[in-house]
């Protein structure tokens, strides 16, 4: 989709529609934008909503950026924890696929005591102890996909 000068949020702009209404909407943003040159910043927790309307996608966790790759290269290949477990929710059509659900233990911390370190750390299977202590920067891992995670940090493995 091009990118040109107009900029339109959207913050969950088909949530409370009926599925066949929500299809129509998308289509007409999609011809939008391509007529339009328009770009958008889609603001939704629907992930096939996301998969379908997006180039690229921002994936958030109590206000921050975790992760930020092209639509296709997250859905193929997430790899923050939040992200998986995310991904690992959406309901397959194919019987023979095994779930291989993610289910984080807890709840999401409040937005106004975000914990030191990862703000992830207190929900995250892989987390390690410097998880608790330092909060990791968003680091490019290859073309346009970035991360947040000592995962994927030289620094803290090695
Ligand atoms: S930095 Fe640590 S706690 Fe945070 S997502 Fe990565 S492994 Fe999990």
């Amino acid at each position: 989709m091009a990118v040109g000068p107009e900029l339109i949020i959207a913050d969950e702009p088909v949530s409370a529609l009926d599925v066949s209404i929500q299809a129509q909407i998308l289509n007409l943003l999609k011809d939008l934008q391509e007529e339009y040159g328009l770009t958008f910043l889609f603001i939704a927790h629907d992930l096939g909503v996301v998969e379908y309307i997006s180039d690229r996608v921002a994936v958030m966790y109590l206000g921050r950026v975790v992760e930020l790759a092209d639509a296709k290269m997250l859905y193929r290949d997430a790899k923050h924890p939040y992200t998986k477990a995310l991904m690992s929710a959406i309901p397959s059509l194919d019987p023979t696929r095994k779930s291989q659900r993610v289910l984080l233990p807890g709840d999401v911390p409040s937005p106004a005591r975000v914990p030191p370190g990862c703000p992830f750390h207190t929900r995250c299977a892989a987390a390690m102890p410097h998880c608790r202590e330092r909060e990791p920067r968003l680091k490019p891992l290859e073309s346009g996909h970035l991360v947040s995670c000592w995962l994927y940090e030289d620094s803290a493995n090695g």
